[in-house]
């Protein structure tokens, strides 16, 4: 059995919202590019999936919706449910590619569950704000939710998500809302000033459930060490309280700083070391079994091969020093396709990712966000939401 592996296959490019959409695949492709330049990938075992069987996809998603997808690029009336917005436009072969890259982190999934692989990477996983019946936030189908849902069938009763995108994974948390096997856990900026609008402290899961729904709003703003201070004051000890068998993460990097689509202020260094402690976790509550999937992230040339490059070789334990310099054959492969992009050097922002633990006398919007979730949530755990020591 190796260890770890890389579910990829070129195929995966053809989830495409076209035209100036920001989530274009050219951010999977640099990613590849980059992490083999970087010689990450030696003889690392590459996983090509298949797309989800309509049998796959029906644990996440109503035969309507399928149907609406499957119709879409050869209707000529609003199909609804939420496709053909400006997020959601209709493409051509919509249902086939939506539905390879949920066969993508199904089959991360069945790897994990079956001895195959401890750890699995897929980047072009992770579109967390698909719903049962709808399109949402450039998602089409739930992969999450799918992997997930398949892994509860197969012998496993508790599965822990965590979610990193600057977004709100509210498709994720909606599939398992009354289910206590699953702990939906997500850090994202304040609904308040972001899409989707939901993510706030006090929703906590339902119908004999409460507590499996974790939300952290963060501030605009929020740095590396404020999200770094709130992830470790909530998600290490609900963890160690929930003893799940598998950690699924959602690992988008819309976060960062240049991100165009949103506020927070993390750097690739933030990243780095988030996926670090997603790792360490894992070893720690799951025996290593870790499937991360992607996400969000639209600034393309500058930070997402950064970070997800860094998140593979994390997944492969093939760290990269951040003070790598960028490979000349990956940056001279991007001026050719855009001679003006103002490439950075290294594989690190300079970020500094130290940070203060909760309960130091700080109070400030973080702290509060942290006090909140934590007062929420903490009780149903049996664990003392004002004692930093839990
Ligand atoms: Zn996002």
């Amino acid at each position: 059995m190796s260890p770890s592996a890389v579910v990829w296959d070129p195929a995966l490019l053809a989830y495409d919202l076209g035209g100036e959409h920001p989530f274009n695949p050219v951010r999977l492709h640099l990613t590849i590019r980059l992490a083999t330049a970087l010689g990450i990938l030696d003889d690392v075992p590459v996983l090509c999936p298949e797309p989800a069987t309509e049998k796959d996809l029906y644990r996440a998603h109503s035969a309507d919706y399928l149907e609406a997808v499957k119709q879409a690029p050869m209707a000529s009336w609003d199909v609804g449910h939420g496709l053909g917005s400006d997020d959601n436009p209709i493409f051509t072969d919509m249902h086939d590619a939506a539905s390879l890259v949920v066969g993508s982190s199904l089959l991360g999934a069945q790897c994990i569950a079956e001895g195959r692989a401890r750890r699995v990477v897929n980047i072009a996983g992770g579109l967390h704000h698909a719903m049962r019946d709808r399109a949402s936030g450039f998602c089409i189908y739930n992969d999450c939710a799918v992997a997930i849902s398949w892994l509860l069938d197969h012998g496993y009763d508790r599965i822990a998500y965590v979610d990193t995108d600057v977004h709100h994974g509210d498709g994720v948390q909606a599939a398992f809302l009354g289910d206590p096997r699953v702990l939906t856990v997500s850090l994202h900026q304040h609904p308040f000033t972001l899409f989707p609008g939901t993510g706030y402290s006090g929703e906590i899961g339902t119908d004999g459930a409460e507590g499996s729904v974790v939300n952290v709003p963060l501030p605009p703003r929020t740095k590396d060490s404020g999200w770094l201070r709130a992830f470790h004051a909530v998600v290490p000890s609900l963890l160690a309280e929930f003893r799940p068998q598998v950690l699924v993460t959602q690992c988008g990097v819309d976060s960062h700083e240049e991100d165009p689509l949103a506020d927070l202020s993390l750097t690739v260094d933030g990243h780095r070391t988030i996926y670090r402690e997603l790792r360490r976790l894992a070893d720690t509550h799951t025996e290593g079994r870790w499937l991360a999937v992607g996400g969000g992230g639209y600034q393309l040339l500058r930070v997402v091969p950064r970070s997800w490059t860094h998140l593979i070789a994390t997944v492969l334990d093939r760290d990269i020093d951040p003070d790598t310099p960028l490979p000349a054959a990956w940056t001279d492969m991007v001026r050719e396709v855009a001679p003006h992009a103002d490439l950075p050097l290294t594989m690190s922002d300079g970020g500094d990712t130290g940070y203060s633990p909760w309960g130091d006398g700080l109070d400030d919007a973080v702290d509060i966000a942290i006090r909140d979730t934590r007062r929420a949530v903490f009780p149903l755990h049996g664990l003392d939401p004002d004692d930093p020591r839990d």
